[in-house]
């Protein structure tokens, strides 16, 4: 079975997921916001075993925790992140321009691109590249749960900003209708803020679609 922890932590009240095939305990900690250890704690009282970090995109609220994910992991989980967001990771996630300074982490080794599967036991995610909010946001897609992990790009009632460097409201929009909005009504939307929400409800209500 596929299981998903939220968390909500941080500043700025960023959704967390700790997601694990239970069969398995093989496990992924899709952006660790801040607080690594509790995530990390988590994991290990559920026995499951963090095998990588997984980020949409590369604001400094969706990985201030990694740098402590890795330091209480062995071994250290490597970190995966579309490359369109390198020089964003390297400049701290944009903390600085928040007044903050954050410890990004490890750096990340694993290049993720539009279309690619990763594999989390018997579970396979599709990465989708929706650039927009930032130029290497991805979204991860598992069609056989029916479940999305979609970042920044849309909220339930709201979609992502693109007034930070780096954001297209044009690309946004196109991201939304290309790789949100094609997939089934019933599919779960697990947004980096807020509460969840899905497809079909977003291309009913959301004021920003219509
Ligand atoms: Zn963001
Ligand atoms: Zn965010």
């Amino acid at each position: 079975m596929l299981e998903i922890i939220p968390f909500v932590l941080g500043p700025v009240q960023t959704n967390a997921y700790l997601i694990a095939d239970s069969d398995t305990g093989a496990a992924v900690v899709i952006d660790p916001a801040w607080d690594g250890d509790i995530i990390v704690k988590e994991a290990e009282r559920r026995g499951w075993r963090i095998g990588s970090i997984w980020l949409t995109h590369a604001h400094f609220d969706h990985l201030a925790g990694a740098a402590q994910v890795a330091d209480l992991s062995s071994p250290p989980p490597p970190v995966a992140l579309h490359p369109d967001d390198y020089p964003l990771w390297r400049a701290q996630g944009g903390a600085p321009l928040f007044g903050m300074r954050i410890d990004p982490g490890p750096e990340p080794t694993i290049d993720l691109k539009h279309g690619q599967i990763l594999h989390l036991g018997a579970y396979d995610f599709e990465v989708r590249h929706t650039p927009g909010h930032t130029p290497g946001h991805v979204i991860f897609y598992c069609a056989t749960v029916g479940v999305v992990f979609c970042g920044d790009v849309i909220f339930g009632g709201s979609i992502g900003r693109t007034d930070l460097p780096g954001g297209s409201y044009e690309s946004l929009m196109h991201s939304i209708d290309s790789f949100i909005l094609t997939l089934p009504d019933a599919t779960r939307l697990l947004s980096g803020h807020g509460p969840e929400t899905t497809v079909g409800e977003e291309r009913l209500e959301n004021p920003f679609l219509t």
